[in-house]
Protein backbone atom coordinates (compact mmCIF):
# COMPACT_ATOMS: atom_id res chain seq x y z
CA UNK A 1 0.00 0.00 0.00
CA UNK A 2 2.79 2.67 1.07
CA UNK A 3 4.78 1.91 -1.92
CA UNK A 4 1.98 2.09 -4.09
CA UNK A 5 0.87 5.28 -2.58
CA UNK A 6 4.12 6.87 -2.91
CA UNK A 7 4.25 5.96 -6.60
CA UNK A 8 0.65 7.24 -7.06
CA UNK A 9 1.56 10.59 -5.20
CA UNK A 10 4.76 11.35 -7.33
CA UNK A 11 3.77 9.65 -10.67
CA UNK A 12 5.36 11.59 -13.55
CA UNK A 13 1.91 11.78 -15.10
CA UNK A 14 1.81 15.06 -12.36
CA UNK A 15 3.15 17.95 -14.72
CA UNK A 16 5.26 19.78 -12.29
CA UNK A 17 8.07 21.60 -13.83
CA UNK A 18 11.65 19.82 -14.46
CA UNK A 19 13.50 22.99 -12.74
CA UNK A 20 13.03 25.02 -9.92
CA UNK A 21 13.21 28.63 -9.57
CA UNK A 22 15.92 30.01 -7.38
CA UNK A 23 14.93 31.58 -4.19
CA UNK A 24 17.27 32.49 -1.63
CA UNK A 25 15.59 35.25 0.66
CA UNK A 26 15.64 33.51 4.08
CA UNK A 27 12.90 34.85 5.39
CA UNK A 28 11.14 33.43 2.80
CA UNK A 29 12.26 30.34 3.14
CA UNK A 30 11.54 30.14 6.71
CA UNK A 31 8.00 30.76 5.89
CA UNK A 32 7.86 28.15 3.08
CA UNK A 33 10.07 25.79 4.95
CA UNK A 34 8.06 22.78 2.71
CA UNK A 35 10.01 24.07 -0.25
CA UNK A 36 12.73 22.15 -2.00
CA UNK A 37 14.86 24.96 -2.06
CA UNK A 38 14.65 24.76 1.51
CA UNK A 39 16.64 21.63 1.96
CA UNK A 40 19.96 22.92 1.25
CA UNK A 41 19.68 26.28 3.31
CA UNK A 42 18.25 24.31 6.24
CA UNK A 43 21.00 22.09 6.20
CA UNK A 44 23.27 24.73 5.80
CA UNK A 45 21.56 26.00 9.07
CA UNK A 46 21.89 22.72 11.08
CA UNK A 47 25.92 22.98 10.25
CA UNK A 48 26.16 26.75 11.12
CA UNK A 49 24.66 26.32 14.47
CA UNK A 50 25.92 22.79 15.42
CA UNK A 51 21.93 21.53 15.51
CA UNK A 52 21.74 17.12 14.70
CA UNK A 53 19.23 15.17 15.57
CA UNK A 54 20.10 14.93 19.36
CA UNK A 55 20.52 18.39 19.76
CA UNK A 56 16.62 18.62 17.66
CA UNK A 57 14.66 15.69 19.81
CA UNK A 58 16.52 16.98 23.30
CA UNK A 59 18.76 19.89 22.80
CA UNK A 60 17.83 22.90 24.72
CA UNK A 61 18.36 25.75 21.90
CA UNK A 62 15.54 24.09 20.01
CA UNK A 63 13.08 23.75 23.02
CA UNK A 64 11.22 26.51 20.78
CA UNK A 65 11.09 25.13 17.68
CA UNK A 66 9.90 21.96 19.59
CA UNK A 67 6.83 23.83 21.03
CA UNK A 68 6.18 25.59 18.13
CA UNK A 69 6.34 22.21 16.07
CA UNK A 70 3.76 20.54 18.93
CA UNK A 71 1.91 23.67 17.99
CA UNK A 72 1.77 22.36 14.09
CA UNK A 73 0.42 19.72 15.09
CA UNK A 74 -2.29 20.15 17.57
CA UNK A 75 -3.48 22.43 14.56
CA UNK A 76 -3.39 19.41 11.98
CA UNK A 77 -6.03 17.87 14.69
CA UNK A 78 -7.61 20.74 15.99
CA UNK A 79 -8.07 23.64 13.32
CA UNK A 80 -10.25 23.73 10.23
CA UNK A 81 -7.99 26.31 8.79
CA UNK A 82 -4.65 24.13 8.90
CA UNK A 83 -1.94 25.41 10.72
CA UNK A 84 -1.61 28.68 12.08
CA UNK A 85 0.11 31.06 10.09
CA UNK A 86 1.86 33.67 12.01
CA UNK A 87 5.57 32.42 13.05
CA UNK A 88 5.60 32.13 17.07
CA UNK A 89 9.11 33.94 16.65
CA UNK A 90 10.47 36.90 14.64
CA UNK A 91 11.54 35.18 10.95
CA UNK A 92 13.34 38.38 10.32
CA UNK A 93 15.99 37.30 13.02
CA UNK A 94 18.64 34.42 12.48
CA UNK A 95 16.79 32.96 16.00
CA UNK A 96 13.46 33.24 14.42
CA UNK A 97 14.42 31.64 11.37
CA UNK A 98 15.99 28.87 13.10
CA UNK A 99 12.68 28.27 15.46
CA UNK A 100 10.20 28.31 12.53
CA UNK A 101 12.50 26.06 10.06
CA UNK A 102 13.63 23.73 12.39
CA UNK A 103 9.56 23.23 14.22
CA UNK A 104 8.36 22.13 10.72
CA UNK A 105 11.22 19.73 10.62
CA UNK A 106 10.34 18.47 13.82
CA UNK A 107 6.49 18.44 13.30
CA UNK A 108 7.31 16.33 10.09
CA UNK A 109 9.86 13.80 12.20
CA UNK A 110 6.84 13.26 15.04
CA UNK A 111 4.53 12.89 11.51
CA UNK A 112 6.62 10.10 10.17
CA UNK A 113 7.46 8.17 13.47
CA UNK A 114 3.68 8.03 14.01
CA UNK A 115 3.72 5.74 11.07
CA UNK A 116 0.23 6.16 9.86
CA UNK A 117 -0.48 7.41 6.14
CA UNK A 118 -3.90 9.12 7.49
CA UNK A 119 -2.43 11.32 9.59
CA UNK A 120 0.64 12.06 7.21
CA UNK A 121 -2.44 12.90 4.63
CA UNK A 122 -4.26 14.97 7.57
CA UNK A 123 -0.77 16.44 8.44
CA UNK A 124 -0.14 17.85 4.60
CA UNK A 125 -3.29 18.96 4.85
CA UNK A 126 -2.58 21.57 7.01
CA UNK A 127 0.49 22.57 5.62
CA UNK A 128 -0.73 23.25 2.70
CA UNK A 129 -3.61 25.29 3.57
CA UNK A 130 -1.09 27.30 5.89
CA UNK A 131 0.37 27.75 2.84
CA UNK A 132 -2.49 28.94 0.70
CA UNK A 133 -3.57 31.28 3.37
CA UNK A 134 0.14 32.93 3.07
CA UNK A 135 0.85 32.87 -0.48
CA UNK A 136 -2.57 34.32 -1.39
CA UNK A 137 -1.60 37.37 0.32
CA UNK A 138 1.96 37.47 -0.36
CA UNK A 139 2.38 38.19 -4.35
CA UNK A 140 6.09 38.95 -3.76
CA UNK A 141 6.48 35.06 -3.02
CA UNK A 142 3.68 33.86 -5.04
CA UNK A 143 5.13 33.53 -8.35
CA UNK A 144 8.34 31.96 -7.40
CA UNK A 145 6.31 29.06 -5.58
CA UNK A 146 3.70 28.95 -8.41
CA UNK A 147 6.84 28.76 -11.18
CA UNK A 148 8.12 25.65 -8.15
CA UNK A 149 4.73 23.53 -8.37
CA UNK A 150 3.20 24.21 -11.62
CA UNK A 151 4.78 23.48 -15.13
CA UNK A 152 2.77 26.13 -17.26
CA UNK A 153 1.80 29.45 -15.00
CA UNK A 154 1.78 33.10 -16.29
CA UNK A 155 1.05 36.74 -15.00
CA UNK A 156 -0.88 38.89 -17.85
CA UNK A 157 -0.13 42.33 -18.39
CA UNK A 158 -4.07 42.56 -16.80
CA UNK A 159 -3.21 41.35 -13.59
CA UNK A 160 -4.86 37.46 -14.05
CA UNK A 161 -3.16 34.71 -13.43
CA UNK A 162 -3.41 31.86 -16.36
CA UNK A 163 -2.61 27.60 -15.59
CA UNK A 164 -1.70 25.36 -18.61
CA UNK A 165 -4.80 23.20 -19.31
CA UNK A 166 -2.70 20.48 -18.34
CA UNK A 167 -2.10 21.24 -14.73
CA UNK A 168 -5.23 22.29 -14.50
CA UNK A 169 -6.96 19.30 -15.53
CA UNK A 170 -4.65 17.65 -13.62
CA UNK A 171 -5.29 19.49 -10.37
CA UNK A 172 -9.02 20.39 -10.08
CA UNK A 173 -10.39 17.17 -9.97
CA UNK A 174 -9.51 17.12 -6.05
CA UNK A 175 -11.27 20.56 -5.24
CA UNK A 176 -14.76 21.19 -4.97
CA UNK A 177 -16.96 23.68 -6.31
CA UNK A 178 -18.46 24.59 -9.97
CA UNK A 179 -15.73 27.16 -10.55
CA UNK A 180 -13.33 24.52 -10.77
CA UNK A 181 -15.02 22.69 -13.54
CA UNK A 182 -13.90 22.43 -16.95
CA UNK A 183 -17.41 23.85 -18.49
CA UNK A 184 -17.27 26.28 -16.44
CA UNK A 185 -13.72 28.50 -17.14
CA UNK A 186 -12.08 29.89 -19.59
CA UNK A 187 -9.96 28.09 -21.80
CA UNK A 188 -7.99 29.14 -24.89
CA UNK A 189 -5.02 27.99 -26.52
CA UNK A 190 -4.20 25.72 -24.12
CA UNK A 191 -4.51 28.00 -21.37
CA UNK A 192 -7.04 28.64 -18.10
CA UNK A 193 -7.15 31.97 -17.11
CA UNK A 194 -8.54 32.29 -13.44
CA UNK A 195 -10.57 35.24 -13.31
CA UNK A 196 -11.31 37.61 -10.18
CA UNK A 197 -14.14 37.55 -8.46
CA UNK A 198 -15.86 39.75 -6.43
CA UNK A 199 -14.49 37.45 -3.48
CA UNK A 200 -12.03 35.36 -5.02
CA UNK A 201 -8.88 37.24 -6.59
CA UNK A 202 -6.90 35.48 -9.29
CA UNK A 203 -3.82 35.43 -6.95
CA UNK A 204 -6.05 33.35 -4.27
CA UNK A 205 -7.72 30.72 -6.91
CA UNK A 206 -3.82 30.45 -7.83
CA UNK A 207 -3.35 29.71 -3.96
CA UNK A 208 -5.93 27.36 -4.12
CA UNK A 209 -4.59 25.55 -7.00
CA UNK A 210 -1.09 25.51 -5.33
CA UNK A 211 -2.16 24.38 -2.15
CA UNK A 212 -2.99 20.60 -3.98
CA UNK A 213 0.15 20.05 -5.32
CA UNK A 214 1.98 21.46 -2.00
CA UNK A 215 -0.07 18.68 0.46
CA UNK A 216 0.94 16.14 -2.38
CA UNK A 217 4.48 17.02 -2.23
CA UNK A 218 4.84 17.16 1.46
CA UNK A 219 2.99 13.78 2.11
CA UNK A 220 4.92 12.01 -0.62
CA UNK A 221 7.74 13.43 1.08
CA UNK A 222 6.90 12.25 4.77
CA UNK A 223 5.84 8.62 3.32
CA UNK A 224 9.56 8.38 2.05
CA UNK A 225 10.82 9.43 5.51
CA UNK A 226 8.82 7.07 6.96
CA UNK A 227 11.42 4.10 5.60
CA UNK A 228 14.17 5.91 8.11
CA UNK A 229 12.16 5.76 11.41
CA UNK A 230 14.10 3.08 13.35
CA UNK A 231 13.27 1.68 16.72
CA UNK A 232 15.22 3.78 18.60
CA UNK A 233 13.75 6.61 17.24
CA UNK A 234 10.16 5.81 17.28
CA UNK A 235 10.82 5.19 21.14
CA UNK A 236 12.63 8.51 21.48
CA UNK A 237 9.30 10.40 19.62
CA UNK A 238 6.33 8.15 21.56
CA UNK A 239 5.85 11.11 23.87
CA UNK A 240 4.65 13.44 21.43
CA UNK A 241 2.93 10.92 18.65
CA UNK A 242 0.99 9.87 21.88
CA UNK A 243 0.26 13.45 22.13
CA UNK A 244 -1.14 13.86 18.74
CA UNK A 245 -2.64 10.81 18.74
CA UNK A 246 -4.35 10.76 21.74
CA UNK A 247 -5.94 13.94 20.76
CA UNK A 248 -6.94 12.35 17.29
CA UNK A 249 -8.65 9.77 19.49
CA UNK A 250 -10.41 12.10 21.38
CA UNK A 251 -11.86 13.57 18.23
CA UNK A 252 -12.59 10.70 16.36
CA UNK A 253 -13.83 7.29 17.31
CA UNK A 254 -11.74 5.62 14.33
CA UNK A 255 -8.45 4.03 16.04
CA UNK A 256 -4.85 4.83 14.96
CA UNK A 257 -1.53 3.10 15.69
CA UNK A 258 -1.45 3.61 19.53
CA UNK A 259 -4.92 4.36 20.07
CA UNK A 260 -5.93 1.09 18.50
CA UNK A 261 -3.06 -0.76 20.82
CA UNK A 262 -4.98 -3.89 22.05
CA UNK A 263 -4.71 -4.97 25.74
CA UNK A 264 -1.80 -7.28 24.91
CA UNK A 265 0.13 -3.75 24.52
CA UNK A 266 -0.30 -2.30 27.54
CA UNK A 267 2.29 -1.43 30.01
CA UNK A 268 2.79 -3.37 33.33
CA UNK A 269 1.73 0.00 35.07
CA UNK A 270 -1.32 0.44 33.55
CA UNK A 271 -2.37 -3.02 33.96
CA UNK A 272 -1.25 -2.58 37.68
CA UNK A 273 -3.62 -0.10 37.93
CA UNK A 274 -6.41 -1.80 36.91
CA UNK A 275 -5.79 -4.91 38.64
CA UNK A 276 -5.65 -3.09 41.83
CA UNK A 277 -8.64 -1.25 41.57
CA UNK A 278 -10.53 -4.90 40.07
CA UNK A 279 -9.14 -5.88 44.12
CA UNK A 280 -10.52 -3.17 45.34
CA UNK A 281 -7.70 -1.76 46.37
CA UNK A 282 -7.57 1.84 47.33
CA UNK A 283 -5.54 3.87 44.46
CA UNK A 284 -3.52 6.70 45.32
CA UNK A 285 -4.34 9.75 42.92
CA UNK A 286 -1.47 9.97 40.55
CA UNK A 287 -2.45 6.29 39.62
CA UNK A 288 -5.79 7.26 39.26
CA UNK A 289 -4.76 9.89 36.65
CA UNK A 290 -2.65 7.70 35.17
CA UNK A 291 -5.31 5.50 34.54
CA UNK A 292 -7.31 7.91 33.18
CA UNK A 293 -4.73 9.46 31.18
CA UNK A 294 -3.33 6.65 29.44
CA UNK A 295 -6.41 5.37 29.00
CA UNK A 296 -7.31 8.03 26.62
CA UNK A 297 -4.43 7.99 25.07
CA UNK A 298 -5.04 4.41 24.20
CA UNK A 299 -8.30 4.86 22.57
CA UNK A 300 -10.55 3.64 25.02
CA UNK A 301 -14.04 4.75 25.39
CA UNK A 302 -14.56 6.85 28.34
CA UNK A 303 -17.42 4.28 29.43
CA UNK A 304 -14.52 1.67 29.61
CA UNK A 305 -12.50 3.73 31.69
CA UNK A 306 -15.18 4.84 34.43
CA UNK A 307 -15.78 0.58 34.35
CA UNK A 308 -12.08 0.58 35.42
CA UNK A 309 -13.04 2.01 39.08
CA UNK A 310 -16.08 -0.09 39.72
CA UNK A 311 -15.07 -1.99 41.80
CA UNK A 312 -12.95 0.77 44.24
CA UNK A 313 -13.69 0.85 47.82
CA UNK A 314 -14.81 4.41 47.53
CA UNK A 315 -16.71 4.56 43.66
CA UNK A 316 -19.52 6.61 42.83
CA UNK A 317 -21.02 6.82 39.57
CA UNK A 318 -21.32 10.15 39.03
CA UNK A 319 -18.09 11.56 40.86
CA UNK A 320 -16.27 9.11 38.81
CA UNK A 321 -17.47 9.61 35.27
CA UNK A 322 -17.28 13.53 35.92
CA UNK A 323 -13.17 12.79 36.81
CA UNK A 324 -12.73 10.75 33.89
CA UNK A 325 -14.42 13.70 31.64
CA UNK A 326 -12.33 15.93 33.17
CA UNK A 327 -9.41 14.13 32.35
CA UNK A 328 -10.11 13.26 28.49
CA UNK A 329 -11.85 16.49 27.75
CA UNK A 330 -8.78 18.09 29.25
CA UNK A 331 -5.85 15.69 27.09
CA UNK A 332 -4.09 14.51 30.26
CA UNK A 333 -0.80 12.82 28.75
CA UNK A 334 -0.14 10.41 31.26
CA UNK A 335 3.06 10.97 33.35
CA UNK A 336 6.31 9.17 32.75
CA UNK A 337 7.91 6.07 34.45
CA UNK A 338 10.10 7.99 36.86
CA UNK A 339 7.23 10.03 38.10
CA UNK A 340 5.01 6.48 38.63
CA UNK A 341 8.09 5.16 40.25
CA UNK A 342 7.88 8.30 42.60
CA UNK A 343 4.46 7.54 43.65
CA UNK A 344 4.55 3.97 43.73
CA UNK A 345 2.40 2.84 40.41
CA UNK A 346 5.53 0.94 38.54
CA UNK A 347 4.78 -2.49 39.72
CA UNK A 348 7.88 -4.00 38.13
CA UNK A 349 11.48 -4.75 38.93
CA UNK A 350 14.26 -5.53 36.91
CA UNK A 351 14.33 -9.31 35.58
CA UNK A 352 10.24 -8.89 35.65
CA UNK A 353 9.71 -7.34 31.83
CA UNK A 354 12.68 -7.03 29.55
CA UNK A 355 11.01 -3.52 27.90
CA UNK A 356 10.60 -2.01 31.34
CA UNK A 357 14.75 -2.72 31.37
CA UNK A 358 15.88 -0.97 28.54
CA UNK A 359 17.62 1.97 29.28
CA UNK A 360 15.39 4.01 26.75
CA UNK A 361 12.11 3.06 29.03
CA UNK A 362 10.98 6.47 30.37
CA UNK A 363 7.27 6.54 29.52
CA UNK A 364 4.76 3.78 29.35
CA UNK A 365 3.78 5.26 26.00
CA UNK A 366 6.93 4.19 24.64
CA UNK A 367 6.36 0.68 25.61
CA UNK A 368 3.19 0.35 24.21
CA UNK A 369 5.05 1.48 20.79
CA UNK A 370 7.50 -1.01 21.57
CA UNK A 371 5.06 -3.87 21.83
CA UNK A 372 3.18 -2.78 18.58
CA UNK A 373 6.63 -2.50 16.56
CA UNK A 374 7.12 -5.66 17.91
CA UNK A 375 4.27 -7.55 16.62
CA UNK A 376 4.05 -5.98 13.78
CA UNK A 377 7.90 -7.50 13.22
CA UNK A 378 6.67 -10.70 13.75
CA UNK A 379 3.44 -10.58 11.58
CA UNK A 380 6.40 -10.24 8.99
CA UNK A 381 8.41 -12.60 10.07
CA UNK A 382 5.88 -15.47 10.22
CA UNK A 383 4.87 -13.95 6.80
CA UNK A 384 8.69 -14.47 5.56
CA UNK A 385 8.34 -18.29 6.73
CA UNK A 386 5.33 -19.29 5.83
CA UNK A 387 6.17 -17.96 2.02
CA UNK A 388 9.24 -19.25 2.54
CA UNK A 389 8.05 -22.99 3.37
CA UNK A 390 4.85 -22.78 0.61
CA UNK A 391 5.85 -25.71 -1.52
CA UNK A 392 6.64 -24.64 -5.39
CA UNK A 393 3.80 -25.05 -7.99
S1 LIG B 1 9.03 0.94 33.76
FE1 LIG B 1 7.67 2.53 32.99
S2 LIG B 1 6.45 1.48 31.45
FE2 LIG B 1 7.38 -0.11 32.68
S3 LIG B 1 5.83 -0.54 34.22
FE3 LIG B 1 7.24 0.96 35.10
S4 LIG B 1 6.29 2.90 34.67
FE4 LIG B 1 5.31 1.43 33.35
Amino acid sequence: MTALMVRMLTSPSVPMPMQTPDLEDEVSLARYPFLPQAVPWIAQLASANGIDLDVLLDGGALELSRRRGRMRLIDTVDSDEGVEAAAMGDIHTENGRVLEAFSYYYARLVICASEDERLISRWAQAEAARAERLLAVDLDNLPVVAETYISQIRLKENGLWQIGLKDFIEICPSISGARWRLPNCDVKDGWVTLHEERTYSSSSKLARLLRERIKRTIQSGAIVKMADINTDLAMRLAEPVGMVVGLVAARQSDAIEISSAGKEDWPPCMRGVIGQLADAVNVNHYGRVFLGAISRTVGLPRENCVDFFRAAPDFSESVTTYQVGHLYDHEYTPSGCSKLKLNHNCPVLKGDDSLCDQIWMDHPLKYVRAKQRRRKQQAVNEEVVESNSAPDD
